[in-house]
């Protein structure tokens, strides 16, 4: 290890792995720093008894030809590098036996919207478009501008603020269209009132329109292909290092302490936990909360049940209502489960003749007992909801394990496991690059835009155009 490069990248998620990547490939020094024994944070995968699970993933967006996770892959020459596979269905809703494909495009979205709602055309049309018209503002605005910014007008200004429970009011009645417009709330882990309709839209958008996508083999591959360009550009990864401090000098970002000793760089972009990372920085805190977390089971079975590859399974149509007892009771009459068949499309996630699936419940840190006491006792209630959709799934398990807002929080230090980093809600207040001290950068989902890899990937990209920035135009002493 150096003791001084041009900028040290704190954490090896998507989001420190791509700003290290795009830095490395323009030519500046750079070495990230990961707490963790692999890359990748939430992004991994592992293997038990020959079965092999993404810890983490349903579903990336961002492959589609407009799609910023393809245009990072692209930029840094590693598209070939992955091979991203194409859900087809995008998901299934499962809304208490009534099941719905769910396509991943906008024109058959469109028509399957219509066919359960005649009387509302002219309503999806227009919630359509209306989205579709945010949509396209937000791919040409920079996130931070998106939501912070007091001045926006048009399209974007009309909607911030607002949850998308008020943007689907102002078009759609039907309980079922509602339904199935809502059924990815959980992947910003906000029921419709609460969820920010900018952020909301543009997630569904970005996947009904560019397509929902597994990543062939497991989602390390994805974290791999960074790392092999970060290092093929001269970039260096250091795992089992840990970062206990930023250093400032003359009220600037200057460096990181880590075990091995006290590394200089004229840039830092902090990439991990943004509770720890303003702890080092004395940042100011903001007053939003964490997002939700989730509690995982992962399953071997014996077989090849038909399970689709990703599936929502609600009690009724009625998404609100499947936030509303998460801190109670995660397999409670009112609660949702995602079900993720992971080797149906990637037959090496499983041993022959058996398949690889994982059960995710939103789940919330603090519950009325200790997660590592009742983690098993959770894990047969949320078989049994599981059961309902997959008739027979109990008696085909042949390996079992979970993973609860605790480990999540162990492993990648997120606080309190959020899956997303701070709450998507109207406001969707996030660390500030303006709030920064200079030489400070953030990635991650702490930041602008917020959760999700392709997400995260932005904003590493974004970190990285300023940071690089930012260096050129200072002498270094
Ligand atoms: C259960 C679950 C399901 C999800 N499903 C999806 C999905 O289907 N599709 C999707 O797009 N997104 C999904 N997400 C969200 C997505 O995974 C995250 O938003 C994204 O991976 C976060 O990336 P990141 O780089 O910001 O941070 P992380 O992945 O959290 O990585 C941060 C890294 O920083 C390291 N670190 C922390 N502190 C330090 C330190 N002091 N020094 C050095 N290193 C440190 C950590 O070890 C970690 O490796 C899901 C999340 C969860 C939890």
């Amino acid at each position: 290890m150096k003791r001084l490069y041009d900028i040290a990248v704190i954490g090896a998620g998507i989001g420190g792995l791509t700003a290290g990547a795009i830095l490395a490939k323009k030519g500046y020094s750079v070495a990230v720093f990961e707490a963790g024994r692999v890359p990748g944070g939430y992004c991994t995968t592992f293997r038990r008894q020959g079965f092999t699970f993404d810890s983490c993933l349903d579903a990336v967006s961002g492959w589609g030809e407009d799609g910023w996770l393809r245009r990072i892959f692209k930029k840094l020459d590693i598209e070939k590098n992955v091979e991203m596979v194409r859900l087809d269905p995008l998901r299934v809703d499962n809304f208490a036996g009534d099941r719905v494909n769910v396509p991943g495009t906008i024109p058959e979205l469109i028509n399957l919207l219509y066919g359960i709602a005649p009387g509302e055309k002219d309503g999806i049309l227009n919630l359509l478009d209306t989205m579709e018209e945010i949509y396209r503002a937000a791919m040409s605005t920079p996130a931070e501008v998106l939501y912070a910014f007091p001045g926006m007008r048009g399209i974007i200004g009309r909607y911030r603020g607002k949850s998308y429970k008020e943007l689907l009011d102002e078009f759609i009645t039907s309980p079922k269209v509602r339904a199935v417009m809502c059924d990815r709330c959980a992947f910003l882990g906000l029921p419709p009132s609460k969820v920010s309709a900018l952020a909301m839209t543009i997630m569904f958008m970005t996947y009904s329109s560019g397509g929902g996508y597994r990543i062939k083999g497991g989602a390390c591959n994805l974290a791999d292909a960074l790392v092999r360009a970060l290092s093929e550009n001269g970039g260096e990864l250091h795992l089992n290092a840990p970062v206990s401090d930023i250093m400032f000098e003359d009220g600037k970002a200057r460096g990181v302490a880590v075990a091995g000793g006290k590394i200089r760089a004229r840039a830092v972009i902090a990439a991990a936990d943004a509770g720890a990372m303003r702890r080092m920085s004395g940042m100011d805190s903001i007053g939003n909360k964490p997002s939700i977390s989730f509690y995982m089971v992962y399953l071997g079975l014996k077989g090849a049940p038909e399970i689709p590859d990703s599936m929502g399974c609600y009690p009724g149509y009625d998404i609100e209502s499947t936030f509303s007892d998460v801190a109670r009771d995660i397999a409670g009459p009112s609660a949702s489960l995602e079900i993720i068949n992971y080797s149906r499309l990637s037959t090496v996630m499983a041993p022959a003749g058996h398949t690889s699936v994982m059960l995710m419940s939103k789940a919330e840190y603090s519950y009325p007992r200790a997660w590592d006491e009742c983690r098993d006792y959770e894990a047969g209630k949320v078989l049994s909801l599981a059961e309902r959709a997959i008739p027979g799934i109990t008696d085909s398990v042949v390996f079992r394990e979970t993973a609860t807002p605790v480990t999540l929080e162990k492993y990648t230090g997120n606080l309190r496991g959020a899956a997303f980093g701070w709450e998507q809600n109207v406001d969707n207040e996030r660390v500030s690059s303006r709030a920064r001290p200079q030489g400070l950068f953030f990635a991650g989902h702490w930041t602008y835009p917020g959760g999700g890899i392709e997400s995260v990937a932005a904003s590493g990209l974004a970190a990285a155009e300023s940071a690089a920035a930012a260096i050129s135009k200072e002498a270094f002493n």
